[in-house]
C-alpha cells in the first residue's frame, strides 16, 4: 500500500461540487482510499481580476495499491469525466488532478514528474497540502511541506534549484 499527496483545483463551474464529487469518485475506485482531505480554499488567479473565475483549491492524502502511472490515468479519467477539455496548459479548467507525492518516489518519465516539479513554490498548492500533510518530507528538497509553506511566509528571497 502507498501513500500519496494530490492537489485539486477547479475554476469553472459549480467548483465545491467539483471538488466534492472528484473526492467520492476517488474514493470509489478500486484500490484507491481517500484518507483525508482540506478544506477548499479560494485563490485568485495570478494576474486576475476575474473574480468569477477565482479557483478552488485543495489536497487529499489517499492510499493506493495502483502504480503512479496507473494512478495518473484514473486521475485524467475523472477530470475527463467532469468536462474537462485538454486545450492549453495552465487553462481556465472545470477540475484539475495533479499527483504531487507518491511514497518518496522520484519520477522523470514523459508523462509523469515526481514529485509535481511546481509545487515546492505554489501558495494555492502548498497551503492545503500542508493543511493535512504538514509532516511530509518532500523527498528531493528535503524540507517538510509545513517547512515549504513558512519559507513562502517568511518572505526570503531565496530560490531555490533541485534536481534529484
Ligand atoms: P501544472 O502541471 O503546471 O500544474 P496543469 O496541471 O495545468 O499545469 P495539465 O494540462 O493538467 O497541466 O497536465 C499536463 C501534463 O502534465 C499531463 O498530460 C501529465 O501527463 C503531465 N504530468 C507530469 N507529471 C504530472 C503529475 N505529477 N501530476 C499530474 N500531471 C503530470
Ligand atoms: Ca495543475
Ligand atoms: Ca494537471
Amino acid at each position: 500500500m502507498s501513500e500519496c499527496l494530490l492537489a485539486l483545483g477547479s475554476n469553472l463551474g459549480e467548483r465545491a461540487a467539483t471538488l466534492d464529487s472528484a473526492v467520492a469518485m476517488l474514493d470509489a475506485l478500486e484500490g484507491v482510499r481517500v484518507v483525508r482531505h482540506s478544506a477548499w480554499q479560494m485563490t485568485l488567479p495570478v494576474g486576475g481580476e476575474h473574480l468569477e473565475r477565482q479557483f478552488l483549491n485543495g489536497a487529499a492524502v489517499v492510499e493506493t495499491t495502483r502504480e503512479p502511472g496507473d494512478l495518473l490515468s484514473l486521475l485524467q479519467q475523472i477530470e475527463a469525466s467532469h468536462g474537462r477539455e485538454r486545450l492549453e496548459r495552465w487553462a481556465d479548467r472545470t477540475l484539475d488532478l495533479d499527483l504531487l507525492l507518491y511514497d518518496d518516489h522520484i519520477v522523470e518519465s514523459p508523462k509523469l514528474t515526481l514529485p509535481h516539479p511546481r509545487m515546492s513554490y505554489r501558495r494555492f498548492v502548498l497551503e492545503p497540502a500542508a493543511e493535512i500533510a504538514g509532516d511530509w518530507v518532500h523527498p528531493t528538497i528535503g524540507w517538510t511541506l509545513a517547512e515549504l509553506v513558512g519559507q513562502l511566509d517568511s518572505g526570503a528571497d531565496r530560490l531555490a534549484i533541485v534536481s534529484p
